[in-house]
């Protein structure tokens, strides 16, 4: 830490990032990740880790900024891997810097909040999104980058788009970046794009918690009651059985969602998949998770029921396609993030 001032802001910065961690409808499990710049160091929440332990834990990892920016400008391989950049003299823990590093790298500004806001995402699956958010976010200086894997396409990607004093970013079947030179003036930010994207979900029914007792055999209800909206809403579930939405999803959950048919129970899925899911969605019942999901999976299964009940039902969604999804599946970065979620929720 160079100065005195940096060390206060780094300290503000944790407060509001387990504030952020804690917050539901703004980010899920180890997603969403917050940056401060202190000279030429960037400090970046670790991969794997839960914003929401930002103040117990050790979470922020310093990188060398200047290379990895230039390994993005000449799209080096190396920028998929920000632990390279990461400065090991100041990371006595051996953290790996998030996947999302370059995001906060090429965003000039001092502080930079990227977070999974349920609202953000509603409105970034839309294939309608970018005129609906022109819209709500009037003189806003922000910019809509299309879908882009986290890493160095979604770096390229942002990087097409970013002009000078651009502080918002929306990105497309994603979630939301702000930018600003405090911890105070990115979380005041943060709280008006916010509240200009805020939409009003859909209520349902409450589950039926006998009947999926009842269906469950090893499996077990969702650690959040929210969780059940998505099987409770036929619009939601027709959004949750066409595909994959967002990156996260597929991390924790996997491809798309499993919708039990007319008369099966749990037992029945898994003989007609061949595998068990990691969650199971029985409409006008609610949900179930196999018994050993993580706490990950449970946070974004309940993200899937607060996103899909913003999305406007007539509205025409973009889905990842089905190479986007695999390469969620097979990529390093993420088998790490994976691991240590796992293990950090053991
Ligand atoms: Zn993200």
């Amino acid at each position: 830490m160079a100065t005195q001032a940096d060390a206060q802001e780094l300290a503000a910065l944790r407060a509001l990032s387990a504030s952020i961690g804690l917050n539901p409808h703004m980010t899920q499990a180890a997603g969403g990740n917050t940056s401060l710049k202190a000279g030429d160091t960037l400090w970046i929440k670790a991969s794997g880790t839960w914003l929401k332990d930002a103040l117990s834990d050790d979470i922020m990892v310093p990188v060398a900024m200047a290379p990895l920016l230039k390994a993005v400008e000449q799209r080096d391989p190396a920028a998929d891997k920000p632990q390279a950049f990461a400065i090991e003299d100041l990371n006595p823990r051996g953290l790996r810097p998030s996947i999302e590093t370059t995001v906060h790298a090429l965003m000039p500004q001092r502080v930079v909040l990227h977070v999974h806001c349920v609202d953000t995402i509603s409105l970034a699956v839309q294939a309608d999104g970018e005129a609906e958010v022109a819209r709500r976010l009037g003189d806003i200086e922000w910019a809509w980058v299309p879908y882009f894997r986290p890493g160095l396409p979604l770096a390229r990607g942002i990087a097409e788009k970013l002009r000078p004093g651009v502080d918002v970013l929306i990105l497309g079947n994603h979630g939301l970046v702000v930018a600003a030179e405090t911890v105070a003036a990115a979380e005041a930010l943060l709280h008006r794009v916010r509240s200009l994207l805020a939409r009003q979900p859909r209520t349902t029914a409450a589950p039926d918690i006998a009947a999926l007792t009842a269906l469950a055999g090893d499996y077990r209800l969702p650690a959040d009651v929210e969780a059940h909206a998505v099987a409770l809403d036929a619009e939601s579930l027709d959004m949750a059985e066409a595909g994959s939405l967002y990156p996260d999803h597929v991390i924790f959950l996997g491809q798309g969602s499993v919708v039990a048919k007319p008369g099966e129970d749990v037992a029945g899925v898994i003989a007609r998949l061949g595998a068990a899911p990691v969650a199971i969605l029985f409409p006008r019942a609610g949900v179930l998770m196999r018994g050993d999901a993580s706490a990950g999976a449970d946070a974004m299964q309940r993200c899937l029921s607060d996103v899909t009940a913003r999305v406007d039902g007539e509205a025409r969604l973009n889905y990842l396609t089905a190479a986007e999804n695999d390469e969620l599946v097979n990529w390093d970065a993420e088998q790490y993030r994976q691991k240590l979620n796992a293990a950090s929720t053991a």
